[in-house]
C-alpha cells in the first residue's frame, strides 16, 4: 500500500463532486459570483440544458489579468478578507467553483476591470490553464464553460433528459434573482429566451419591489392570492409573502426559502413551514411561499455543505418558533380569506344560460327563483335584464324550512359572509353580502367548524359532553369493537364516551355536545374503520383534522341535509368568527365568493 498525495487536477475532480452536481449547480455557481462582483445585469445562454454551453455575462467589477490567473485556482478567493468562516458577507468563500469547473469542462473566464482599456481571458481544459491573454472586452466578466462533465463520463451519464437539465437550471437561477430584485436577468436557452427580468427600482417600497420579482417568477396568481409576513425577534427578521392555503399545489417545488439573500433548501426552515400549515392542509398538498430571513452572520453557519444549500443556525429553536409563529399570525390575519384563482376558476365556469326557465319541482324559496332568474341570461343573449322579475315568480314560497329570512339591509355591512338567502341541492348556501354573493359548501365549513372548536375546547380544558337519554349500543365485527375500546379513554378526551359491550360492540354515552344531531351507529362504524389506517403510535389529537372530519361528516350538517334561515345564518355567523374558516382541513375552499361585478360582467353589463 501506498500513500500519496493526489494530484491538484484529480482532488479539483472530487471537489467538483461536490460542487458541481449537474449543468444547473455550475451555473448557480457562476452566477453567484456575478452577483458578488455586483453586477447590475447578468446574462445567461444555455444549450442542451447547459450539456454543450454555459455562458454567464455580467457588467460587475472584473479581473484583472493576475487576479484572472488565480481566480482558476483552487482555494482561490478574494471573499474572505478577515480569514474569518463566521463573517461571510459574499454568496461564495470557498474558492472552489471555478477550479471545480475547469477540471470537468473546458472553461474560459474573459473580464475587464472598470478601469482597464481592454480586457484579457484564461482557458482551463482537462485541469491545464493558459493564460493570461489579453482580448477585447467591456467591462465586466464573461464565463463559458463547454462540454461539462466530459473529463468525467461517469457523471454525465447521471444527467438528465436537457429539458430536464434546463428546467433545474431555470429553476436555479428564479431563486437567485427572487432575492436580488435590483439585478436584472436573462436567460436564452437553445436560441430561445425563458426569462427576461427587468431591474426593480429600489427607491419605491422594498417589498413591493420584491413582490414584483417574485410574482413575474411564480406567476400574477401568487401576488393575487398571498399575505405577506413581516415579523422579528431578537436580531432575527423575517419578510416574505404567503400563499393562502387554498392556493396550493401537489409537490414542495414552489417554497423559496433564503438566508441573507441565500437561496437554500433546509430542512429546518421547510419543516417550520409545514408545521404552521398543517391545521390548513392535506399532507399530500403543499403551499407556496416566499420567505427570506435575516439572521446576524454570527448566528448562521453557511459553511455546511459544498453547494451552500443548507445551513445551520446558533439557535435552531429561535428561529423555527419566529417562522411558524410569524405564518400562522399572517394565516390568522387572512382570516378567512379563500383563495381568488378558485372563485375566477368557478366564474369561469359560468355559462350564459340556454334560455331555460328554472321553474317547480322541489323547496325551491322565492329567493332562491329570484336568484336563479338573475344568473340566467337572456333568451337572445344580449338584452340587458333591465326589467322587473317576470310570472316565474308565481312560483310560491313553498317548504317552510326554507322561507326566506327576513334582510335587513345593514345585515349586509356588519356579516362579511351576508344574509342566507337560500340552500341549493341540500349542499350549498347562497348568502348575500353588500357587494356580491357568497356559495357555502355547508359540509366542508361545518368540517372546519368542528375541529377549530375541538382544538380551542381541547387548549381549554376539554370538550364539552352530552349524556345520551338513551345509550346506543352499536355492533361492530370483533376488531373493530376491540380498536375502538382500546382508544376509549382518548375518545374520552374528545368528548365520546364508548365502552366495550361484549365482544363485537361497543355502547356509546355521551357525545360531544358540539355535534349536534348525529347518528351515532354509523359514526361509530366509520371511526373504527379509520382507526385500522392509523398508526398505532399516533394519538387521536395527532390525527385531529381526521377524526373531526369523521365526526363532522355524521352531524347535522352534512352534505344532504336541508337547512332552514336561521341555521344557515348560523353557520355564516360562526364561520365568520371562526380562524381559518376559508378553507376546510384539506385545503379545499369552504365557500367562493362572486363580486356583483363579476355577476354583472356575465351578463355584459359592463
Ligand atoms: P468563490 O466565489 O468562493 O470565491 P470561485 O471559484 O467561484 O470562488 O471564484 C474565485 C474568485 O474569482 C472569486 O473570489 C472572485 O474574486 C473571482 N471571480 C469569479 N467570478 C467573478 C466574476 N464574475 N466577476 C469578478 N470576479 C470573479
Ligand atoms: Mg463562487
Amino acid at each position: 500500500m501506498t500513500i500519496r498525495l493526489l494530484p491538484p487536477n484529480l482532488v479539483n475532480q472530487i471537489a467538483a463532486g461536490e460542487v458541481v452536481e449537474r449543468p444547473a449547480s455550475a451555473l448557480k455557481e457562476l452566477v453567484e459570483n456575478s452577483i458578488d462582483a455586483g453586477a447590475t445585469r447578468i446574462d445567461i445562454v444555455l444549450n442542451d440544458g447547459g450539456r454543450s454551453l454555459i455562458v454567464v455575462t455580467d457588467n460587475g467589477c472584473g479581473m484583472t489579468p493576475q487576479e484572472l490567473i488565480v481566480a482558476v485556482d483552487r482555494h482561490a478567493t478574494s471573499k474572505l478578507p478577515s480569514d474569518d468562516l463566521l463573517d461571510i458577507n459574499y454568496l461564495g468563500f470557498r474558492g472552489e467553483a471555478l477550479p471545480a469547473i475547469g477540471s470537468v469542462a473546458r472553461l474560459t473566464v474573459t473580464s475587464r476591470t472598470q478601469d482597464a482599456d481592454s480586457g484579457w481571458y484564461v482557458v482551463v481544459a482537462g485541469g491545464r490553464k493558459d493564460g493570461p491573454v489579453p482580448a477585447p472586452h467591456p467591462r465586466g466578466t464573461r464565463v463559458e464553460v463547454r462540454d461539462i462533465f466530459y473529463a468525467t463520463p461517469a457523471r454525465l451519464k447521471f444527467l438528465k433528459a436537457s429539458s430536464t437539465e434546463l428546467t433545474y437550471a431555470v429553476d436555479a437561477i428564479e431563486r437567485l434573482a427572487m432575492a436580488h430584485p435590483d439585478i436584472a436577468f436573462t436567460l436564452t436557452a437553445d436560441g430561445k429566451q425563458r426569462l427576461n427580468l427587468p431591474a426593480g427600482h429600489m427607491q419605491g417600497d422594498l417589498f413591493d419591489v420584491h413582490l414584483e420579482r417574485i410574482a413575474s417568477v411564480i406567476g400574477k396568481d401568487f401576488g393575487a392570492n398571498a399575505v405577506p409576513v413581516a415579523a422579528e425577534r431578537e436580531d432575527i427578521r423575517l419578510f416574505g409573502y404567503i400563499g393562502v392555503p387554498t392556493f396550493n399545489r401537489g409537490n414542495a417545488l414552489a417554497q423559496y426559502l433564503f438566508v441573507n439573500g441565500r437561496p437554500v433548501r433546509d430542512r429546518l426552515l421547510h419543516g417550520a413551514v409545514r408545521a404552521a400549515y398543517q391545521d390548513f392542509l392535506a399532507a399530500n398538498r403543499h403551499p407556496y411561499v416566499v420567505l427570506f430571513l435575516e439572521v446576524p452572520q454570527r448566528d448562521v453557519d453557511v459553511n455546511v455543505h459544498p453547494a451552500k444549500a443548507e445551513v445551520r443556525f446558533r439557535d435552531a429553536g429561535l428561529v423555527r418558533g419566529l417562522l411558524v409563529g410569524a405564518l400562522k399570525h399572517a394565516l390568522a390575519e387572512a382570516g378567512h380569506k379563500a383563495s381568488t384563482t378558485v372563485a375566477g376558476a368557478a366564474l369561469g365556469a359560468f355559462r350564459p344560460g340556454d334560455g331555460r326557465v328554472f321553474s317547480g319541482g322541489g323547496p325551491i324559496s322565492y329567493a332562491a327563483a329570484q336568484m336563479a332568474y338573475t344568473m340566467q341570461a337572456p333568451e337572445d343573449g344580449q338584452g340587458l335584464a333591465e326589467n322587473e322579475a317576470p310570472s316565474l315568480f308565481a312560483l310560491a314560497p313553498s317548504a317552510p324550512d326554507a322561507t326566506p329570512v327576513q334582510v335587513v339591509e345593514a345585515d349586509y355591512q356588519s356579516h362579511p359572509l351576508g344574509v342566507a338567502r337560500a340552500q341549493v341541492h341540500e349542499t350549498y348556501i347562497v348568502a348575500q353580502t353588500s357587494d356580491g354573493i357568497v356559495i357555502v359548501d355547508q359540509h366542508a365549513a361545518h368540517e372546519r367548524l368542528v375541529y377549530e372548536r375541538m382544538k380551542t375546547a381541547l387548549a381549554n380544558g376539554g370538550i364539552h359532553r352530552q349524556i345520551l337519554l338513551i345509550p346506543e349500543v352499536v355492533e361492530l365485527d370483533e376488531p373493530s369493537a376491540a380498536r375502538i375500546g382500546a382508544r376509549a379513554a382518548e375518545f374520552a378526551e374528545l368528548g365520546l364516551v364508548v365502552e366495550p359491550f361484549g365482544a363485537g360492540a361497543v355502547v356509546v354515552r355521551e357525545m360531544p355536545s358540539l355535534l349536534g344531531e348525529t347518528d351515532v351507529p354509523s359514526l361509530i362504524k366509520d371511526l373504527a374503520d379509520d382507526l385500522a389506517s392509523v398508526d398505532e403510535a399516533l394519538t387521536l389529537k395527532d390525527k385531529l383534522g381526521d377524526v373531526c372530519g369523521t365526526l363532522a361528516c355524521h352531524s347535522a350538517i352534512r352534505a344532504g341535509r336541508r337547512l332552514n334561515g336561521p341555521e344557515m345564518n348560523a353557520l355564516l355567523r360562526q364561520m365568520e368568527v371562526t380562524p381559518h374558516a376559508g378553507q376546510c382541513n384539506h385545503g379545499r375552499p369552504t365557500y367562493v365568493e362572486l363580486k356583483l361585478k363579476d355577476i354583472e360582467r356575465l351578463f355584459g353589463r359592463r
